[in-house]
């Protein structure tokens, strides 16, 4: 770690505004528009933002951003959108300023880049890197015109690895693994070599420290001979190059330390016999660009009327560019020790090129007003390279074909982290997706910060996040708001876990409930309570227990307790006067359903009007489609016509059902309503008023729940019949801010 010398907040602050000032004078020496005012105020802006922050190394934070902004444009060769983004782009992540702060003073496109990289700071570029390399891709080519968000985030990481030294051992070494196997791959796709080749070393060094310092020893140690070698080498081509009225630069070029390490294992051979250590590198300056290919051909010439050519190794990629954009021409030839040497010949274009990848194509193509058409060609040269992979480029993971892209769509976890969905997935696709808990308790969502349904549907690089209630359970008919597999199957699985813990609550209150009263929980007694139910098995009944369909009240014991018969029938309210039930059978127990009381009425079946009762399975209320089953005590159980219960009923005793109507309007009937939505002040007094106010109809029961924006209620009222139900859920809906109003069954 570098020592931090005492120095004065003056001075340090005089060191940052050098630095910014070095930063600037290397964009003015560009090719770029001097756009410097703008520059200024995003450095400003930013400086101010990370105020009072250091980085790990102690050094004030700002120098981070600026020396991004550097490699952006020194490196990379961008110009005042990027800069202004590279000096912004931690500015959303990590201080209070919003994406709309950097809109309202920089405009939309330098915000939409901050955003852009803000989004990716964290998942694929942290914990699940290796297992998102794909993914990555395909965000590539899903931010259509944002690829300057690449580019940026790539210098980004480049400093990060310069300064990597002042990280924990730990930190290190997870982000020299991820930078080798995401960012360098990557720099080599977009042609930027000379980053790849930084990145590739600085992982290395950080990953095989041993063998690291092994190599650079070694290169050091065989210094003066590669010297020797090399100057006998290159003194006859010097001669001939002059002789042709060249300006030209000839270096000789040492592999990398991380080339020189993999050609090692996987040749299994040592050091000293890695021949091509080097290469020689022949850059001459070109006017007219037409003249590049002939030039570069003559040099050739030249060379191999010096030196004994390699047959095989001869690479044009003058005619046939490689797919990153790489132009040079490579020959191989016999050095004067008898090993062989790599010469490539470039224009200075073209080294440019090989360095820094299509901005440098983008720098000589430019003229003055320019700038965006140029810019806009050359992202589009770059996306046309992702798009269209070729087979010399089979470096980077070239796994997926484009065509599987129509019917997926990516999204962000508000991490960072990247999601692949099928088209049409839902915010409850993302829940799920992540984990199983988010899932079942997924109440709504936030899709880039607007509050949504679970329903709503995604579009590719939205960011979603999950908002969840505790008090949320699974619902079957979400189903149909799942669009991928995974979500699917694990709704199914919560489905049945949560069935699963229903009967076992049910269970437990039920064993309480039958202790407390003395009772044995054995199969005789059990399946008399639930076949006084109208249930088919102990499963059912300790389900509906769990799930407080059924109350543990004395009445659900009656059919234990035949002495209380007489009192049972004590109680019985007959409103219809003149029309008392005659009990057929007089040996059957006449008990009734545990039902509450207040719930026996009155309704017209075939057979003329009969004591009935509301099936606590689907709970009728007067306007339902019912009909009515004749249980074994005679009486008339009513059920709505779509209750899954009273199916299983009519197709095991088709024989004991009755239809039933309706007859008059004289009872309240409880009902309740479900109402979810995004929170307000005064949304619930809005609600509230609507009932009361407007309709007239008691509130018995008001439950609320509100979570992060999104609240539901659930409102027992009394009301007289369906229509005043439908009516009333129509009207909740049309406050501002109600999702769903609906009845429950
Ligand atoms: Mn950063």
């Amino acid at each position: 770690m570098m020592e931090t010398p005492k120095i004065t907040p003056e001075e340090e602050d005089r060191m940052v505004d050098a630095a910014f000032k070095e930063l600037l004078d290397g964009y003015m020496a560009s090719n770029h528009r001097k756009k410097v005012e703008i520059i200024e105020r995003a450095y400003k802006f930013a400086k101010e933002a990370h105020k009072g922050i250091r980085r790990r190394s102690g050094e004030p934070y700002i120098l981070h951003p600026i020396a991004v902004a550097r490699i952006v444009s020194r490196e990379i060769g961008l110009g005042s959108v990027s800069i202004c983004a590279a000096l912004l782009h931690d500015v959303v992540e990590d201080t209070d300023y919003t994406v709309e702060d950097i809109e309202s003073q920089f405009g939309k496109k330098i915000a939409q880049i901050v955003e852009g990289l803000t989004k990716i700071s964290g998942g694929i570029f942290g914990d699940k890197a290796s297992a998102q390399a794909e993914n990555f891709r395909k965000l590539l080519l899903t931010m259509n015109n944002d690829i300057r968000v690449i580019l940026i985030k790539m210098a980004d990481r480049l400093h990060n690895m310069r300064t990597l030294g002042s990280m924990l051992p730990s930190k290190q070494y997870k982000i020299a693994g991820e930078t080798l196997y995401i960012y360098a791959p990557l720099a080599h796709r977009l042609g930027l070599f000379a980053i790849k080749t930084e990145l590739e070393d600085l992982s290395f060094k950080y990953e095989h420290p041993e063998a690291y310092k092994t190599i650079s020893a070694q290169i050091a140690a065989t210094e003066a001979k590669r010297n020797e070698i090399y100057t006998a080498f290159a003194g006859p081509i010097k001669e001939r190059l002059d002789a042709m009225g060249l300006t030209y630069t000839i270096k000789a070029r040492v592999k990398s330390v991380y080339s020189i390490w993999k050609k090692m294992e996987s040749k299994h051979i040592p050091f000293e016999e890695v021949y091509d250590l080097y290469a020689v590198r022949i850059v001459f300056d070109c006017d007219k660009e037409t003249e590049e290919k002939k030039t570069c051909w003559a040099i050739y010439s030249e060379i191999t009327d010096l030196y004994r050519l390699h047959p095989d190794r001869t690479r044009d990629w003058l005619s046939t560019p490689k797919a990153n954009g790489y132009r040079a021409l490579h020959l191989t030839v016999m050095g004067p020790d008898g090993n062989w040497i790599e010469v490539q010949i470039r224009s200075k274009r073209m080294d440019d090129m090989a360095e820094r990848g299509f901005a440098a194509h983008w720098k000589y193509k430019i003229g003055e007003g320019e700038e965006e058409s140029e810019l806009a060609a050359w992202l589009k040269t770059i996306q046309d390279i992702l798009e269209n992979p070729e087979p010399n480029a089979l470096d980077f993971l070239d796994t997926i074909k484009l065509n599987l892209f129509a019917s997926e769509i990516l999204v962000f976890t508000p991490k960072g982290e990247l999601i692949t969905l099928p088209k049409n997935a839902t915010v409850l696709d993302v829940a799920f997706n992540l984990h199983s808990e988010l899932g079942t308790h997924c109440i709504a969502g936030k899709v880039n910060h607007r509050l949504v349904p679970l329903s709503h549907k995604l579009q590719s690089g939205d960011q979603v996040e999950v908002l969840t209630s505790q008090s949320q359970r699974p619902k079957a008919e979400w189903i149909n708001f799942l669009a991928s597999a995974k979500g699917r199957a694990r709704l199914n699985a919560a489905l049945r876990k949560d069935r699963r813990a229903i009967i076992e609550a049910g269970e437990a209150k039920f064993t309480r409930f039958m202790e407390e009263n003395g009772l044995a929980m054995d199969n005789e007694n059990v399946t008399k309570i639930f076949m006084a139910q109208h249930l088919s098995n102990r499963e059912e009944l300790l389900y509906m227990i769990g799930n407080d369909d059924i109350a543990l009240s004395p009445q659900l014991l009656l059919p234990l307790k035949p002495q209380t018969k007489n009192i049972f029938n004590k109680i019985l309210r007959n409103p219809f006067k003149g029309n008392k039930t005659k009990t057929a059978e007089p040996t059957v127990e006449k008990i009734g359903d545990p039902v509450d009381m207040k719930k026996t009425y009155l309704l017209k079946t075939e057979k003329g009007v009969s004591n009935y009762k509301i099936a606590p399975c689907c709970h009728p209320i007067p306007g339902d489609d019912v009909f009515g089953f004749v249980d074994d005590h005679n009486n008339v159980v009513v059920h709505k016509l779509t209750c899954e219960n009273a199916m299983r009923l009519k197709s095991s005793f088709g024989g004991r059902i009755v239809t039933t109507k309706w007859e008059t309007k004289h009872e309240k009937f409880p009902a309740e309503i479900h109402v979810e939505g995004i929170d307000r002040m005064g949304i619930l007094q809005e609600i509230i008023s609507i009932i009361s106010t407007n309709l007239s109809i008691y509130i018995r029961r008001l439950n609320i729940a509100a979570d992060a924006g999104v609240f539901s209620c659930d409102l027992d009222v009394d009301v007289e019949d369906v229509d005043v139900v439908n009516k009333l859920c129509k009207q909740i809906k049309t406050v501002n801010g109600v999702k769903s109003a609906v009845r429950m069954d």
